[in-house]
């Protein structure tokens, strides 16, 4: 459980798994900033419908969790709202894939940069509050393709690898200040994204899933909601792997 009140920012709330978890977290009793970078609608509708459900506060940022000016504004507008910051959960990412021969440098960029670059500067913003409070919840999306690599994503499997190295570094340094810093690592979630795959790819996939399966965003919520949780406090610098089983070892 969340305690009621506190304040969860969750980047990439507006659609997809962060919508999920955004709703969840408000679900438990957080009050919900959420930052988005260009969807206006999805960030609209998906705020109305927590307000609309959830008698507590959601809050839109539009910024680039990369950029250090937009990261600055968000958290300068989350302490104005809400005077606090408890819980953060680095979910915006973003995919450029192409077989390493052909991948291109920017392409190889903007891929590091959102998912790697983007959880550095809102995990360097949130801990400030986060330290002076002496409790906070870190939780970082990475992907199961961090974990055991993925043929045309080298970029995308290279910044999710790096997402877990990164929360286990920073899990070491705040441990002494109630802080836990955690990955969830979902293999192939039912999105739009995955929702536009041919049938017999769908398929094949659901056949390397023990499950036989996709996950439901829900259930990569529940996992960030339990690590975001009070309950969760001894937990630190793991990799949860929401997969159906798919790298189990
Ligand atoms: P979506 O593409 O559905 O949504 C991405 C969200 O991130 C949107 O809210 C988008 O905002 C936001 N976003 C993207 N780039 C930026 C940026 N630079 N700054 C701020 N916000 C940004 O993603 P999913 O829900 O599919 O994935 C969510 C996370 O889960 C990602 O980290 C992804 O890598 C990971 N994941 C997803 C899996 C899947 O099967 N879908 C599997 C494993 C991991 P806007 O729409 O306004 O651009």
């Amino acid at each position: 459980m969340i305690e009621r009140g506190r304040v969860a920012v969750v980047t990439g709330g507006s659609r997809g798994i962060g919508r999920a978890i955004a709703f969840r977290l408000a679900a438990e009793g957080a009050n919900v900033a959420i930052c988005y970078r260009s969807d206006d609608a999805a960030a609209e509708e998906t705020a109305r419908a927590i307000r609309d459900a959830e008698d507590l506060q959601c809050e839109l940022f539009k910024g680039d969790v990369a950029s250090p000016e937009d990261v600055k504004a968000l958290f300068n507008g989350v302490h104005e709202m809400f005077g606090r910051v408890d819980i953060l959960v680095n979910n915006a990412g973003t995919t450029r894939d192409n077989i390493m021969l052909r991948m291109k440098e920017q392409d190889f960029d903007e891929v590091l940069r959102t998912n790697l670059k983007g959880t550095y500067l809102c995990t360097q913003a949130a801990l400030r509050p986060m330290v002076r409070a002496r409790w906070g919840r870190i939780v970082n999306i990475s992907s199961v393709v961090g974990l055991v690599g993925n043929a045309g994503q080298a970029n995308y499997a290279a910044s999710k690898a790096g997402v877990i190295g990164f929360t286990k570094s920073v899990a070491r340094e705040v441990a002494q200040r109630g802080i836990t810093a955690n990955v969830v690592a979902p293999g192939y979630v039912e999105t739009e994204l995955t929702g536009k795959l041919p049938d017999k790819v769908k398929d094949q996939i659901r056949q390397q899933v023990p499950t036989g399966r996709f996950a439901e965003a829900e259930e990569v919520a529940d996992a960030v909601a339990f690590l975001a949780g009070e309950a969760a406090g001894y937990i630190t610098g793991q990799t949860i792997a929401i997969d159906g089983g798919m790298t189990m070892q």
